[in-house]
């Protein structure tokens, strides 16, 4: 407990182990929390990944999450694969308390703590995900040329995946629980005139079929709770995000959905010593490139904070 760290960074997906890379660079020996269950982020939930640069076959998520985490290992960082349960942020020694019960404390720290797409809670989502089910279309729209999918959502971000689907698939059907949209009148009149779009209105997924990979769903009406089958092999869920700031609710600055708010270009947060990065601070691109961007300027960010404060 008398050891002061340089630097703590928690979390453990693109954005964190990349910001602990660059710290480990500079020398800073950063000690990094990956997380008791979910270490390496929300990649370790997919299969292929396509779109990280420098990969021109693509790469399994687990593995590219692996390369990232020896990456940082190779350079000094400590890794602990344990959660933070508690901060205390202000001041120039920040305090944090490990699962353990444990604290650690240091100048600096960096947030990382990613963000968890929001989930339809069926039996199979998880083991179907990667293979079918999908909350990225940007990421998976590619694998589905010419296939029949559904999106579930009513709001701007489901339509804007549906819009954007349809350059992939033979049709896209929008799957929501109401008779009508939530999301911008223009972004509806862009899915209701689009040809390859439809709409099950009044409308829940109640099951999803297959064996290895996604074959259908079972659809309810939310009015009357009469099933019918839909058969899709690609299922994109758009019913929101939710930024894991719980830990530092109250003690940084968060924006009115709980992300976290910095001084942009920079990854400052409200408080001195304390820099966010990722989809925790991100909900307009969240991509893993984009994730590691930000950690890159975390821990520059970092860097340039302890040197000036020594
Ligand atoms: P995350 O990856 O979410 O990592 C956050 C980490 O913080 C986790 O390890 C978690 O355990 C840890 N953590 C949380 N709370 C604590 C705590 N209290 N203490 C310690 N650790 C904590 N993007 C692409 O670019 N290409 C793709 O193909 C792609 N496919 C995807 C497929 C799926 C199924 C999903 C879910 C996402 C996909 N994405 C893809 C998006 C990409 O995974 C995210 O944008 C990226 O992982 C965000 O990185 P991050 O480091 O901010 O957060």
């Amino acid at each position: 407990m008398n050891h002061i760290h340089d630097l703590i960074v928690i979390g453990s997906g693109p954005a964190g182990y990349t910001a602990a890379v660059y710290a480990a660079r500079a020398d800073l020996n950063p000690l990094v929390f990956e997380g008791a269950v979910t270490a390496g982020g929300a990649l370790m939930n997919t299969t292929e990944v396509e779109n990280f640069p420098g990969w021109p076959d693509g790469i399994m998520g687990p593995d590219l999450m692996a390369n990232l985490r020896r990456q940082a290992e190779r350079f000094g960082a400590a890794l602990v694969p344990d959660d933070i349960v508690e901060v205390e942020l202000d001041g120039p020694v920040k305090t944090v308390k490990d699962g353990s019960g444990a604290t650690h404390r240091a100048h600096a720290v960096i947030l990382a703590t990613g963000s968890a797409y929001r989930k339809l809670e069926l039996p199979r989502e998880d083991e179907l995900s990667g293979r079918g089910v999908s909350w990225c279309a940007t990421c998976d729209g590619f694998f589905f040329r010419g296939h029949h999918i559904a999106v579930v959502g009513g709001g701007d971000s489901a339509l804007e995946e549906a819009i954007f689907l349809t350059r992939f698939a033979a049709s896209v059907t929008v799957i929501h629980r109401r008779g009508e949209l939530r999301a911008s009148k223009v972004m509806q009149q862009r899915a209701l005139d689009d040809p390859k779009i439809a709409f099950a209105w009044h409308s829940e997924v109640a099951e999803l079929h297959g064996d290895d990979r996604l074959a259908g769903v079972r659809l309810r009406d939310t009015r009357t709770g009469v099933e019918q089958q839909l058969a899709v092999s690609g299922l994109f869920i758009a019913i929101g995000h939710t930024p894991r700031s719980d830990l530092v609710s109250g003690l940084v600055d968060l924006d009115a959905d709980g992300y976290v708010q910095v001084a942009h270009p920079t990854t400052q947060t409200s408080l001195e010593g304390v820099f966010a990065c990722g989809d925790l601070v991100d909900r307009t691109y969240r991509q893993a490139i984009t994730a590691a961007g930000t950690g890159c300027a975390a821990g520059l960010d970092a860097e340039r904070y302890l040197a000036a404060s020594r």
